[in-house]
């Protein structure tokens, strides 16, 4: 079966001359339709690198990626909403953006709202609503993007531990419903654990994937629970032994 996103042999410079960094080097991967990826690495690894490249932000400097049957939608840390539109108009955008007609986009923005546990606040504006708030707004924006791969990252960095678990239970829910193909960014490799069905751990400078882990614990998950937090172990090991073999 063909895979979701195609990733092969890229690689990635910024700069020029004495200047130039090499952030990507020859990272290749696939992810299988309705796969849940996490990568992990530290910081400066060329993770937010990568998405860009899959997002199609930017044209890699080598390789090639190739994602199919979907278009992509990329979730930053900040929600990013735009501060004067209403939930609703901020999830309604995307499809003002396709010419979806305009009582449709309501219906579709109410639902997404709904879907992820927003239904009370349509009207409301970004600075009326918690952190975690705007991050499910942003999350009804992005699957409002008619986009069946969603690219992720660090989405939940500077939330709290309770709502950041909240989120967690949420997205896993969604992704089940919808069928998605994830790429999940973090630096938390219990997090990692937590969302992945496969867990990619990157290496730094240049980032390539150094290992990767296939998680076969049952669903859902516990952050907290003994079995995340040994395999997280793990998934911690293999980062350290990379970050620290290479300098950093
Ligand atoms: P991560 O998301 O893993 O923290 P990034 O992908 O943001 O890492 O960055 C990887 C490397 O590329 C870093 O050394 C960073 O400074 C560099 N970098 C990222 N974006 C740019 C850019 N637009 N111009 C120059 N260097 C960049
Ligand atoms: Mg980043």
């Amino acid at each position: 079966m063909r895979p979701a996103v195609r990733i092969d042999g890229v690689s990635h410079a910024f700069g020029q001359g004495g200047e130039r960094l090499l952030a990507l080097h020859d990272v290749s991967l696939e992810l299988r339709k309705a796969e849940f990826a996490c990568l992990v690495g530290a910081s400066g690894s060329g993770k937010s690198t990568l998405l860009n490249l899959v997002a199609r932000l930017d044209p890699p400097t080598t390789g090639e990626i190739e994602t199919f049957g979907s278009r992509t939608a990329l979730l930053f840390q900040e929600a990013a909403l735009f501060p004067w539109l209403t939930a609703a108009d901020n999830v309604e955008l995307p499809m003002r953006m396709r010419h979806v007609a305009a009582d449709k986009r309501r219906e579709e923005a109410r639902q997404l709202l709904s879907a992820v546990g927003l239904a009370d606040f349509e009207a409301s504006r970004p600075h009326e609503l918690s952190g975690g708030m705007k991050q499910r707004v942003a999350l009804a924006r992005a699957l409002a993007q008619d986009a069946a791969i969603l690219l992720m990252d660090e989405p939940f960095g500077a939330l709290d531990a309770i709502t950041r678990d909240l989120l967690h239970d949420e997205l896993e829910r969604i992704w089940l419903e919808r069928n998605l193909t994830i790429l999940f960014v973090t630096h938390n490799a219990r997090e990692a654990v937590r969302l992945g069905d496969r867990v990619l751990v990157f290496s730094s400078r240049p980032g390539r994937v150094a290992d990767e882990f296939r998680i076969d614990l049952p669903r859902p998950r516990r952050l907290e629970s003994p079995e995340v937090a040994r395999l997280a172990g793990l998934v911690g090991d293999r980062l350290r032994e990379e970050v620290l073999t290479r300098g950093h």
